[in-house]
């Protein structure tokens, strides 16, 4: 028996690479002596490792960390071992021996973690320090702990848990960052993801740790007309439908037509992350026009006013309005949420699903 192939999805994550790449090199700029490395944990938020990686790579990037050690088992057939970390940090025996088997630097994040390395033989590791998030992290007060002497530590760092405002909290979180550079021996230190990169030189240290702002996010003002959109959501029109006044539209009629008109039903819905916050309130781009989505959004589908743009018929594709600053005002949902909402039936180049253009 032949397996056909599969068609295209109606769903196409269109990833602008040249911005990418533009967004990396801004940002590796921007850390001034420091080196920019990438967050690409939750698939590079959303937007796909394995099509993301090769192109920071070639911008140059030479530092990435991971989130989970599933996502290192992606993340080392793109670029070498060495140059991977992953901030859960070894949770049990099997993720030790497995950081070793591959060759990643895990990040301890607690005594406890930092013995279960050691134990499992030790070796190049990064040391997460605890400043104020009380998120993962060792705490300060954990700090002269003979285990701690006993490492090899690549990179130390830390977490800003504000760096996106205007905080007492971020310079609270360097000095005590300060304390923990002049107590731990390291090769590097790193206190920045990306709204911290905009905070000055003083936050850089070595090499800094952008997420967000890779990705076409502006986390604060400093960024906006620095970062470019990455992401670009694009979804096929499966149906035309002419509608007479007073016809409803969609799950519990939230919409009612006030006179006639042409609506587009389009292949995307909250299964795929555009979820019923955009419900009467998001916008699809269509040959320079803005169309409104009208009444609610389903599973698998929505529904958008085609009247300006009558040359949008069945089949062809709309653009979802991602701008990542104006998307988050509309919806709510935060620009971290936005890229990693995206469901797997977005056709990713690289990805799951095989690239549709
Ligand atoms: C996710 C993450 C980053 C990147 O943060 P952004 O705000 O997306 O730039 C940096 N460091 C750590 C430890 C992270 O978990």
């Amino acid at each position: 028996m032949t397996v056909a192939e599969r068609p295209p999805s109606p769903l196409r994550l269109r990833l602008d690479r040249a911005a990418l790449a533009g967004n990396w090199a801004a940002l590796d700029r921007l850390s001034g002596a420091a080196r920019a490395g990438a967050a690409i944990k939750a698939d590079a938020y959303g937007l796909g490792a394995a099509a993301v990686m090769p192109v920071l790579a070639e911008a140059g990037c030479r530092d990435w960390f991971v989130a989970h050690w599933q996502e290192a088992a992606e993340a080392v057939r793109h670029v070498p071992a060495a140059q991977i970390a992953v901030l859960h940090g070894p949770m049990t025996d099997a993720d030790a021996a497995y950081a070793k088997a591959l060759g990643v630097r895990p990040v301890l994040n607690s005594l406890p973690q930092v013995q279960r390395w050691l134990t499992a033989g030790g070796g190049p590791c990064d040391l997460m320090v605890d400043t104020g998030i009380n998120r993962l992290g060792l705490a300060m007060a954990d700090l002269g702990d003979p285990a701690i002497a006993a490492l090899e530590i690549d990179c130390c760092m830390s977490h800003l848990a504000s760096a996106d405002e205007d905080s007492a909290q971020n310079a609270a979180q360097l000095a005590r960052f300060r304390s923990v550079v002049a107590a731990i021996p390291a090769q590097r230190y790193s206190l920045c993801n990306s709204a911290g990169i905009a905070l000055g030189a003083d936050y850089h240290f070595g090499l800094t740790r952008p997420g967000l702002a890779l990705y076409g996010g502006v986390p604060r003002r400093e960024l906006s007309g620095v970062i470019a959109q990455v992401a670009w959501p694009e979804v096929a029109v499966m149906q035309v439908r002419n509608l007479a006044a007073g016809d409803a539209v969609g799950y519990n009629a939230t919409f009612v037509a006030p006179a006639p008109m042409r609506v587009g039903v389009i292949a995307v819905g909250y299964a795929d992350g555009y979820l019923r916050c955009w419900s009467g309130k998001g916008h699809v781009l269509h040959g320079g026009e803005r169309l409104p989505v009208l009444g609610r959004v389903s599973m698998d589908m929505t529904v958008v006013d085609l009247e300006a743009a009558p040359g949008c018929g069945e089949g062809d594709w709309v653009t979802l309005d991602y701008d990542p600053v104006a998307a988050a005002a509309a919806s709510g949902l935060s620009q971290y949420e936005l890229f990693t909402l995206l469901g797997r039936r977005f056709a990713r180049d690289g990805g799951t699903f095989s690239p549709t253009r």
